[in-house]
């Protein structure tokens, strides 16, 4: 049997950043590698020729503030917008936060500044209400409604998924034509207001929830590792188990902390 290999490709490392995402990298990096799977990540950044995104199995996107937004948008542009375009369009699974969502939608309006014109890939946008508005900060826990991501995890938790994860943000994002990723339990979600959280597209996973989001919800991190092995393989994967026990312990007292019962 061949063996199989993943690699990440991590957007703008040093631009999108700021917001701790870089947990989700290390997070897929270290399951990959405690089941053998060689696992390389490759950085996407302002170095980096559009051609170089074609080999990458995995996308994670972070979180940025909106001047770095800025700036990855202007670089984001022709070439290198049409390779991620074609990947996510193709069904290369990603996990998308924050800021990369808000570039991955029509646009963002900052609170300060122009309005930043993203990829049009998610039918949604992204504004800010401006500096004296409340930003949306906190533990933020939802269930994973959307679909067939859901069924999937249900299927492999035997129960409905939950994510326990932590959002700021000051954008708002409104969505169009695209479903949610999932329905807010507590805390802000996309907009405070209509009680969703993140979107989902193809394998493209979308959300306010950073960088702890995939060690909090390892089940997440996992399927993202099966569709991209399936999706670069072609044949149906499954996963070793992994002794995810500390991480579950992590869950429950959380959830016990915010008062939620599962
Ligand atoms: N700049 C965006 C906002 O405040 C994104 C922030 C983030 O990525 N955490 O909405």
């Amino acid at each position: 049997m061949e063996t199989m290999e993943l690699k990440i490709g991590w957007l703008y490392p040093t631009l999108m950043s700021t917001y701790g995402d870089r947990g989700n990298v290390i997070c897929l990096q270290r399951r990959c590698q405690w089941r053998n799977i060689p696992v390389s990540i490759v950085p996407l950044d302002q170095q980096t020729e559009a051609s170089e995104f074609q080999g990458v199995d995995i996308i994670v996107g972070g979180g940025a503030q909106d001047r770095q937004q800025e700036i990855v948008m202007r670089d984001l542009k022709g070439a290198k917008a049409e390779m991620i375009r074609d990947k996510i369009e193709s069904g290369t699974p990603g996990v998308f936060t924050c800021g990369s969502p808000q570039l991955l939608g029509h646009y963002y309006e900052p609170a300060l500044g122009q309005r930043i014109e993203g990829l049009g890939l998610l039918d949604l946008v992204s504004k800010h209400p401006g500096i004296e508005a409340k930003r949306c900060i906190g533990n933020v826990v939802f269930e994973i409604t959307a679909s067939p991501l859901a069924e999937d995890l249900k299927t492999l938790l035997g129960t409905s998924p939950v994510v326990i994860g932590f959002e700021n943000h000051g954008g708002r994002t409104y969505l169009g034509n695209v479903a949610p990723l999932g329905k807010v339990i507590k805390g802000y979600g996309n907009n405070g207001e209509d009680g969703g959280e993140g979107a989902f597209y193809r394998h493209a996973i979308a959300t306010y929830s950073h960088g702890p989001l995939l060690p909090k919800n390892p089940f997440i991190a996992d399927w993202l590792i099966q569709k991209a092995l399936e999706q670069k393989y072609q044949e149906a994967i499954i996963l070793t188990k992994l002794d995810d026990s500390l991480a579950f312990q992590a869950r429950e007292a959380m959830f016990k902390r915010l008062d939620l019962h599962q």
